[in-house]
Formats: C-alpha cells, structure tokens, sequence
C-alpha cells in the first residue's frame, strides 16, 4: 500500500507487517471446569520469590507518588556489584523482552535482517518484524543451535543474533567454546545477544553466561531477567550488559522511567537471597533428570534440558499428540505449553513443579498413554 493509498483509507492503516505479525502466546492460565489448576506453563518459578523481596515490595508503598530513578541507580548499583559489570555497560528493561525490543529499534532498518534459531524465542522476531527488519530462521540440530548454520545465514544485511543459551522452549544449550566459534565467525558489525534467561539452571562446566566474553567484545550482549530464578516475573525486570557505545544509543530510546521503584527495590533484595536462588536451582537439579528417565520411560521423547523445564514430544497417532495431551493434563489441574507456535507441534514443554506436581505429570502422561 502508498502512502497515497494510506493516507485515502477510510481509517487509519498499521503500516506494512504489523498484521503479519503473530501476537505473543503466554502459557495458559485457566483450564475450563478446573478449579486452582498447577500452572506448569510459563517457565516461572514454582517457589515463589524470596521472602526478602516481598517485604522490600511492600515497603515500597510508602513511595508510590513518586517517579523512579530513571537509569534504576540502585538496581544499577547492586548488579554491578554482584557481577563485577561497569554500572555504564548495564541496561534495564520492563522484562528482559524490553531489551531485545530496544535492540531491535536500535540496529534495524526496513530490509535489515535479524537471525535466529528456528525455534527461537517468539519475542525476538515480533520486535525486529516491527521494525520492519527480517527475520531469519535457522534449523536446529536435534532441537539445538547449529552455529555453522548461523554463521551461513549472515549477510550484509545482518544486525542482529539472537541466542537464547540454554534455549527456549527446547531447553537445549551450546558450550562455551560453541559460542565462541559463533562470535569468533562473525563480522564485528553483527551484535550477538545472548539471552541468558536460564543461565543459572545450566551447572554443565562447560557452559558459560557470556558475560566474560562480554567484557572485551564490541558486540556482544547479555540479557538477563529476574523473571525467572528470582520468581519475580510479575514485576518485570530485566537487565543487560553491552559495550559502553551500545549502551548510550539503546539508551535514548528508552521510557524515561521503564523499572518501577517496588520492582527495583524488590530485585535488590532478591540479589541478595542467595539461599532462595540455590534452593531454586536444587529444585531443578533434583527433578530434571527424574522427569527425564520417568517420561522416557513411557515411550515419549525427552529433549535434554539445561533449563527449569523439559521439551517432550508426542507420536503424531491420533489419542497419543501433544495437543490432546495437553488437554488431558489440563482437564486433570495440570498446565503445560504447547508449542505449535514454535514450529514444534508434537510436543508440549512442562515447567519443572514441586515433588507432588512433578509426580502428578508423570502419572497423567502415563494414563494418557496407556488409554
Ligand atoms: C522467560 C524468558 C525471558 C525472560 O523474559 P522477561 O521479559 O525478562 O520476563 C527471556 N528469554 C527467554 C528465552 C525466556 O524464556
């Protein structure tokens, strides 16, 4: 459509790609018929949060006439302290999925090209489609990143990787030394993001944030949320790390004010729960691999995760797919993902859940399967 064409509609026109977009899925958060059903659908944290943030929360309503600090200078303080990060190099977002918008609108222009995993997080694309950028899907080996694959599908039209490290929703990761070749192949013109959502689930010794190899890259990012170890996603906060550069142009196309005072207050405390982090963290090592065995077991697929949640695919026979698995465990108080919107029809990805919920999972898929 024209300009001219636009400008004669008989009402306003989104400009070109903006309906071609697929709104963002949240996992579901009702079942029809279901009363107080376990939500193992949105990868959150079945422990809560730390006690200590919620008190900071709720000491932050003595503060709520007044406008946050608008570069979140406590937060800003607390991470960089905890992380050893220049505090200059940090930047905030509502959700780390702030970030990549901010990204997004940062490096692409109409026709530019972003690149992605093909079963990539479904954020990434909705912020570069809306810039009007390309978006690039790379098949996966065995549900994980082939870095040959990526480096192939960059062009002179390239701005942007988009790396989430371990992945979602396959839960798979790469190594250090993976990520490495990646950076190591690309023009120092491409920004490599590695979104680190899952980095503290992943204890393989052969994996690492990013955030070392940051420090002396001109185009590495590093994205991080307390959405997800920290059980804080209802109040969204995200952070990153990025050459000083990058940070003082993202930085301009923020909202003035993008972290809220309860929620900084609130993160803070959080950075300094290390016992809930850890106890998080126990909690996925110790049912992670059960989870695995258990739902191999009966016959189905388990993609390996390094993640607080497992991958599992369904036969594609009639009475045995993921979508009616889904509705089976849903009918029975039980919440998973499916994840057709991902390209990955057959199979439902389940959040890790306390001892009960996890049992209760392996239970219903094996009634499901046995019917
Ligand atoms: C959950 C998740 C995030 C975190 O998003 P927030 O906006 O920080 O809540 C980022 N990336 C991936 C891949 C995720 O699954």
């Amino acid at each position: 459509m024209t300009a001219t064409d636009r400008f004669a509609a008989p009402r306003p026109v989104p400009k070109a790609g903006i309906l071609d977009i697929a709104p963002y899925k949240p996992g579901k958060a009702a079942a029809e018929g279901v009363v107080d059903p376990v939500k193992l659908s949105a990868n959150e944290n079945i422990l809560g949060s730390s006690d200590k943030a919620r008190s900071a929360y709720a000491e932050a309503a003595s503060q709520l006439n007044l406008y946050p600090a608008g570069r979140a200078d406590i937060l800003r303080a607390a991470i960089a302290q905890k992380y050893n990060l220049e505090p200059e190099r940090l930047l905030f977002g509502c959700g780390s999925d702030e970030i990549f918008q901010l990204l997004n609108q940062t490096f692409l222009e109409p026709g530019d090209n972003m690149i992605q995993g093909a079963h990539g997080f479904a954020a990434y694309a909705i912020g570069a489609r809306a810039c009007q950028g390309e978006v690039r899907y790379v098949a996966e080996k065995n549900f994980t990143i082939d870095v040959d694959a990526l480096l192939e599908a960059v062009d002179a039209r390239t701005r942007l990787i988009f790396l989430a490290n371990p992945a979602n929703p396959t839960g798979t990761w790469i190594s250090a030394d993976e990520v490495r070749r990646l950076h190591e192949g690309l023009p120092p013109s491409v920004v490599l993001v590695l979104d680190g959502a899952y980095a503290e689930f992943n204890t393989d010794p052969s994996y690492e944030d990013g955030l070392a190899m940051a420090r002396h890259a001109d185009n590495i990012v590093v994205t991080r949320t307390f959405s997800k170890i920290h059980g804080l996603a209802a109040l969204r906060v995200g952070w990153s790390y990025m050459p000083a550069e990058m940070a003082a142009a993202v930085d301009r196309i923020r909202l003035p004010f993008n972290i809220n005072i309860p929620a900084q207050l609130a993160a803070v405390a959080s950075l300094q729960d290390d016992d809930f982090a850890a106890r998080s963290v126990a909690l996925v090592e110790q049912w992670r691999p059960w989870l695995t065995q258990q739902i191999s077991g009966l016959g189905l697929d388990v993609v390996p995760s390094a993640a607080n949640f497992v991958l599992v695919g369904f036969p594609s026979t009639a009475g045995r797919t993921a979508v009616e698995a889904e509705a089976f465990l849903a009918a029975r108080g039980l919440l998973t993902r499916g994840v057709g919107n991902y390209g990955l029809p057959d199979h439902l990805r389940i959040t890790i859940g306390l001892e009960q919920h996890n049992r209760a999972v392996v239970d219903g898929l094996a009634e499901f399967m046995s019917r």
